[in-house]
């Protein structure tokens, strides 16, 4: 698919990407999340299911399985 970005001549490709929500508060990191990436931007489109499911992991709180070092660059 084309990118949708005015005037960027890239591609979507399938990749697994690192996603990054900010929930109540907290810094919520998802990995491996199926994403389509354009290949010269990258700008990231998540298909409408995947968002949902998202949602979902956030809304039952799921216990997260990994933690992650996190910082301010500022
Ligand atoms: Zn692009």
């Amino acid at each position: 698919m084309k990118c949708t970005i005015e005037g960027c001549p890239g591609e979507y490709e399938d990749r697994q990407i690192v996603h990054t929500v900010r929930h109540r508060g907290q810094v919520i990191v998802i990995d491996q999340v199926p994403a389509e990436v354009c290949t010269i931007c990258g700008d990231v489109l998540l298909k409408p299911e995947t968002v949902r499911r998202l949602e979902k992991m956030l809304q039952t709180s799921a216990k997260a399985k990994k933690t992650a070092p996190l910082f301010d660059y500022v």
